[in-house]
């Protein structure tokens, strides 16, 4: 394992390996890394000759200056789990390497897909995905890229953001990894107590039950009525529930067998913000 943390070594390091035709697969995070993360780089690893990943909590997509400096940061066991599964890998910049000195995030202008759910409630957080994303993929310059679909909102700007930037890699979507309780895998859940944590499946619990109703012929508008009513006796404050199509990501009247669509929640135990989604 090698860590890097200057792009001026990385690039061509990087572009040595890719003139010599070794594929690199990337998995971009900001670390305090579980087995959600594990299973998208184990899946790179499996694709590619090379796999790397950068650990970077990036500023200029936090709305929420106390949810920035409240970020779990554990880069000492992170480094240990990613040499344990065989990356070769890692960087990890320091702010300045990425952003000159009050340099923000660009605007971008992405359509449908950054005005609702996280970009309705957490403004500008995606113009500073896409930027910093856009700044990891000509650091890196991977083959393969590793998104997860827990982040689903965030895999559609990715798209779309390197078609706009014309960054040649192939976007690699990958399915949510859960607990065994069915609890979606985030760094955020090291900060539910242990009540908050027991009670936690119960978010795709309710996806679960929801996506059982659709198949009963429900609408989803009866569907989303039945989520927020489920919500109201619960330990968590639901902050959004919608169905949409996943392309374009605006909710939907009905469902249709060729229009893949998808439930979006977001829901706070206390002050943490959970998030999940289901294929409906
Ligand atoms: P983060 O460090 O939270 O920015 O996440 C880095 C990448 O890992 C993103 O593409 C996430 O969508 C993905 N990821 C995080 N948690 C999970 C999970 N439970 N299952 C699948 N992918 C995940």
């Amino acid at each position: 394992m090698v860590v890097f943390t200057e792009k001026d070594k990385l690039t061509p390091f990087i572009q040595n390996l890719k003139n010599q035709d070794k594929t690199i697969g990337f998995l971009p995070t900001m670390g305090a890394l579980h087995d959600g993360h594990l299973s998208l780089a184990k899946s790179s690893i499996a694709q590619n000759d090379y796999t790397i990943v950068s650990i970077f909590v990036n500023p200029t997509q936090f709305n929420n200056p106390e949810d920035l400096e409240k970020y779990p940061r554990t880069e000492e066991d992170d480094i240990q789990l990613l040499t344990s599964i065989g990356v070769d890998f890692v960087y990890l910049p320091q702010v300045s390497d990425l952003y000159n000195e009050n340099e923000g995030a660009k605007t971008y202008d992405f359509g449908t897909i950054d005005k609702v759910m996280e970009g309705e409630f957490r403004p500008g957080h995606f113009d500073g995905v896409a930027t910093v994303v856009a700044k990891l993929f000509r650091a890196v310059n991977p083959t393969r890229a590793y998104f997860g679909e827990k982040d689903f909102q965030q895999v559609r700007i990715i798209q779309e953001m390197v078609k706009q930037e014309q960054i040649e890699v192939e976007i690699m979507p990958m399915p949510i990894h859960r607990a065994e309780n069915g609890l979606a895998l985030s760094s955020r859940n090291m900060r539910l107590s242990t009540d908050q944590l027991d009670a936690a499946p119960f978010i795709y619990q309710i996806l679960k039950e929801g996506v059982g109703l659709k198949e009963l012929g429900k609408t989803p508008q009866e569907v989303i009525e039945f989520v927020k009513e489920s919500f109201k006796n619960s330990n968590f404050e639901l902050e959004y529930f919608t169905i949409t199509d996943e392309e374009n990501l605006l909710p939907i009247e009905n469902f249709k067998n060729d229009v893949p669509s998808r439930g979006f929640i977001v829901a706070y135990a206390g002050d943490i913000r959970l998030i999940d989604n289901i294929q409906f």
